[in-house]
């Protein structure tokens, strides 16, 4: 459902032309939990921002459920953005709206009723477990409560895809096995594809479907979790 296909992307430095992205081929299916796992440096942002579409590619195509979306307009863009998304490292929800607000914000944006805003947003915290802290403001709540705010809004819009990029990296253990559970528990209730970007092995392991590794810039191995990870 994801067909990532001849990828590239080159940055501009003033020591030359560097290759952030060489070429990357991926296809992910609908409703797996696919990790992309690498080093410091191997291009996991620069795929996660052209795949969120912040990026443009110097060449090749990524296509969302037969949609292609490179080569679009600016407005184009912004329409296919909300089918995307993202859940941030640092949680990036906003300090002076309360949890419910923060949720509510994508639909505000898109022009959504209130009426339907109250009960999706009802719906979400209840999703993910925040239910008795709606009118609690980020200042009030935990770091794995407010990643649980960050994934109730990234749902907000019904995207097609949730994309983590290292969300459980600024959390405890046991607080990363928590948001690691809850994912795994909304993709098989709403059948949801999730894609996991992490430097963290322990991530991948305990919730991927299967996993890509990259390494400057290019996937050097895709499979089956379990097959990746082989013990000896
Ligand atoms: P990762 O997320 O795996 O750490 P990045 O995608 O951030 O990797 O970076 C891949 C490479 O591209 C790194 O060597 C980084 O320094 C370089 N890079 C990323 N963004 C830019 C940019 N805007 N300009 C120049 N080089 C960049
Ligand atoms: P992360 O580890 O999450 O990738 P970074 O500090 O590497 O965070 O990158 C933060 C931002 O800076 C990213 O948007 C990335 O594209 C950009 N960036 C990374 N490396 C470079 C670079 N060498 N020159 C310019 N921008 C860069």
């Amino acid at each position: 459902m994801i067909h990532i296909k001849d990828l590239r992307k080159t940055y501009k430095t003033p020591k030359g032309i560097f290759e952030a992205i060489k070429k990357i081929d991926l296809k992910i299916e609908q409703g797996e939990i696919f990790g992309i796992i690498g080093p410091s440096g191997a291009g996991k942002s620069t795929l996660v921002q052209c795949i969120n579409l912040l990026e443009k590619p110097d060449s090749g195509s990524i296509t969302l459920n037969g949609q292609v979306l490179t080569g679009l307009s600016e407005i184009e863009l912004r329409a296919q953005r909300r089918r995307i998304g993202m859940v941030f490292q640092s949680f990036n929800i906003l300090s002076r709206r309360t949890v419910f607000n923060n949720v509510a914000l994508p639909l505000e944006i898109a022009g959504v009723k209130k009426e339907v805003i109250k009960s999706r947003v009802d719906e979400l915290l209840n999703l993910v477990g925040l239910s008795h802290l709606s009118d609690r403001y980020p200042a009030q709540i935990s770091g794995g409560q407010k990643q649980r705010v960050g994934i109730a809004r990234a749902l907000a819009c019904q995207p097609d895809v949730l994309l983590s990029d290292e969300a459980t990296s600024a959390l405890d253990p046991e607080t990363t096995a928590n948001i690691l559970d809850l994912l795994r528990d909304i993709n098989r209730k709403t059948g949801i594809t999730i894609v996991m970007i992490t430097h963290q092995m322990e991530v991948v392991k305990q919730i991927c479907d299967r996993v890509a590794v990259l390494s400057h810039g290019a996937v050097v191995e895709v499979g089956a979790t379990a097959d990746i990870f082989a013990n000896p």
